[in-house]
């Protein structure tokens, strides 16, 4: 007898509210692109749990897997002992991802979320170094525990430590702004300048594509000359490729267009294919400076989601069509949403690379109308930038073309209600 049982916003309710968003169903059952509440009505998904579920929701070939380890009495918790689900996992992530790229990374299996492979990429390059402070962009966003916090790139977020979390250096004049901001080389300047009073730092750490920041793109000049000067003064490059790697820009990894070798990578998000928790730092051997007991934890690389990760690279590796098609679906979401933007209004503008695109609705709460109105229609979409102003468009890499056109046409409607 579900009469009694607490509203959408009851449940929510009995929950802190700290997280951003609230949607007023209660949803119950997702499979591929589509979430459906407990009333039985369909929302099409372009939030894709913030780029968690690349392959959709509820892959009947992750599922199988998983049934089938836990069925034969795979072993779910294991601390930091060797198992063949942890074994598996590397070996194919090492044949399929690293080898074939000429990359050599050590494996750090972290806590269960983004952030905590935040934390140790920013202790162990502190380690590497001897350094402490880590340059990092604003709007970027790398968690909210406080090292993370530290290099995020939002007041809002920053406020809510209720004291300046400490550690970050940010450039604000950076590389996502467009050409004339040419971060890399006013870094080269200030550190070159013992008056400067920035000290050299331990590592730079950015996204390619950010995010919660906006979808702001990073240039591939921009990039490589970053990665120059880190080369240059020793400093740590540190990819935060949490929400942007697993194949989401047509590359597994986001920073491959590029060219560049960053020498810390962060996965966590689309790894384990199906929303299972699991987070990975990616070190070039040559920093595995961590002695036993420097950092440990009790949740780190948990079995059942290192299966469904090896079963997704699997998918990755033998389809070998997903990143032609990630390509060739983000340049029709590029052209749609560039018609939707002009049929409705001036104002909006377009950008984004592979399956991660942004629709920027500038100030005065427009993104957060579409937003509503969309959900009403049935459209499940998120908004991000530092004023909330950029409708953020993550459909699962595997959408179908009817789904994501049936997804643009509400977004549509929604803009032009909103207009
Ligand atoms: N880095 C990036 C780029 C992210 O997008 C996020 C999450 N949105 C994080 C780090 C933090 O991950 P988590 O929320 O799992 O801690």
């Amino acid at each position: 007898n579900r009469s009694n049982s607490l509203s959408a916003f009851e449940t929510l309710e009995s929950n802190v509210r700290s997280y951003s968003r609230f949607f007023p169903v209660v949803f119950k059952k997702a499979a591929g692109a589509i979430l459906e509440d407990e009333t039985g009505r369909e929302f099409i998904d372009f939030l894709s749990g913030a780029a968690v579920l690349n392959y959709g929701h509820n892959d009947p070939y992750f599922l199988s897997e998983a049934i089938d380890y836990l069925q034969t009495k795979g072993i779910i918790h294991a601390l930091d002992m060797a198992t063949s689900a942890k074994r598996e996992f590397i070996e194919y992530f090492v044949a399929t991802i690293l080898r074939p790229r000429g990359l050599t990374y050590k494996f750090q299996f972290c806590g269960p979320t983004g952030a905590n492979a935040v934390e140790a990429a920013l202790k162990l390059a502190r380690k590497a170094t001897g350094r402490h402070s880590i340059i990092s962009f604003t709007n970027g966003y790398h968690g909210v525990s406080l090292g993370a916090l530290a290099v995020t790139g939002n007041r809002h977020y920053r406020g809510a430590a209720g004291f300046p979390p400490t550690g970050g250096v940010f450039m604000p004049y950076d590389g996502y702004s467009g050409a004339d901001n040419d971060t890399s080389d006013y870094l080269a300047r200030v550190l070159a300048d013992s008056s400067s009073g920035v000290d050299l730092p331990a590592a730079i750490i950015l996204e390619t594509i950010q995010g919660e920041g906006g979808i702001n793109l990073a240039s591939k000049e921009w990039l490589q000359s970053l990665e120059r000067l880190c080369r240059k003064n020793d400093i740590l490059l540190i990819v935060d490729d949490i929400q942007a790697g697993c194949g989401r820009t047509g590359s597994f990894f986001s920073f491959e267009f590029a060219g560049i070798s960053p020498d810390i990578v962060l996965l966590s998000k689309s790894l384990s294919g199906c929303g299972l928790p699991l987070s990975l730092v990616l070190l070039k051997p040559e920093f595995d400076v961590w002695q036993p007991g420097d950092h440990s934890g009790t949740f780190r690389g948990n079995s059942l989601a290192l299966v469904t990760a090896t079963a997704a690279l699997r998918k990755y590796w033998t389809d070998e069509k997903l990143s032609a098609r990630v390509t060739e679906t983000g340049r029709v979401m590029n052209e749609r949403l560039w018609k939707i933007a002009q049929n409705n209004r001036d104002s909006l503008s377009v950008r984004g690379r592979g399956m991660m695109w942004g629709l920027d609705c500038g100030t005065g709460g427009v993104a957060e109308n579409i937003a509503h109105k969309a959900f009403e229609d049935g459209l499940v979409i998120e908004r991000c930038g530092a004023e909330d102003h950029v409708i953020k468009l993550l459909p699962p890499l595997t959408i179908d073309e009817q789904t994501l056109q049936r997804g643009l046409d509400i977004l549509d409607k929604a803009v032009h209600a909103s207009g």
